[in-house]
């Protein structure tokens, strides 16, 4: 009879050590199907700061297929417009079996910027400082950095009537606005519109085209829900993925 009780006591005992070993090694593995294969994610700091710079400039490296042709998103350039810098950061990691190797050029402007909704009565200074940021730091980057394409991440306020969502290159007749025409005519909710107008091309999207990397803007309306941004990021982030580079 007591032999039975040990044989019972350790039968649990059994239970419990193997249950337990399989949660602590289910916590040291979590789930890693939602997620691409990010080993090889790096994370590089370019710009720390300083007096001049009023920000920091951060590239995120290696998403995706780390052995493929390279491609660099920009966030940051308008801080005000961080939604959508928001979206790309948090949604291109998640995507599985990319093509391509992604690199994200995060700006971080630290002074005098705010966001849509909070509009503070000027934030000219931060979009100064996020466009000079982008100039000095991420320009030399990409353009020495053989990249077959850079894509720059905006939002606006509503000010381009019917065009809520849009890509375009601030060049026309470039490669840049081909790219971009190919994501338009891949994507149910992306138009391909070129306002003809922007503060930020100087700084980026023009000296890329001129220099050799395509390049094209991505704008977004800031006042849409969460989900259709999220929706129309996923839409640039698989047409992006699956243009054909010679
Ligand atoms: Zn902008």
């Amino acid at each position: 009879m007591l032999k039975k009780r040990y044989l019972l006591i350790l039968l649990i005992l059994i239970i419990i050590s193997v249950y337990a070993f399989v949660s602590i090694n289910q916590m040291a593995n979590p789930d890693k199907t939602t997620l691409n294969d990010n080993s090889a994610v790096t994370r590089e700091i370019i710009a720390n700061n300083s007096a001049e710079d009023l920000g920091t400039v951060e590239v995120i490296k290696n998403i995706g297929n780390p052995n493929a042709k390279k491609i660099a998103y920009v966030v940051g350039v308008h801080p005000l417009e961080n939604d959508t810098h928001k979206t790309l950061l948090k949604l291109l990691p998640t995507v599985a079996d990319l093509n391509y190797c992604y690199d994200i050029y995060v700006i971080n402007v630290t002074e005098d910027f705010s966001g849509y909704g909070e509009l503070l009565p000027d934030d000219s200074p931060g979009r100064e400082t996020g466009q000079n940021l982008a100039l000095k730091y991420v320009y030399p980057q990409i353009v020495n950095g053989r990249y077959e394409l850079a894509v720059d991440i905006h939002a606006h306020g509503g000010a381009y009537g019917d065009y809520n969502t849009f890509v375009f290159s601030p060049v026309d007749g470039s490669v840049g606005e081909s790219y971009g025409r190919n994501v338009s005519q891949s994507t149910e909710n992306i138009s391909y519109y070129n306002p003809y107008f922007t503060t930020s091309g100087p700084y980026l999207t023009i000296p890329l085209n001129e220099h050799g990397v395509p390049a094209f803007y991505f704008e977004e309306n800031s006042f849409i829900s969460q989900d259709i941004k999220d929706k129309h990021m996923l839409e640039l982030i698989h047409a992006v993925d699956n243009l054909k580079f010679d």
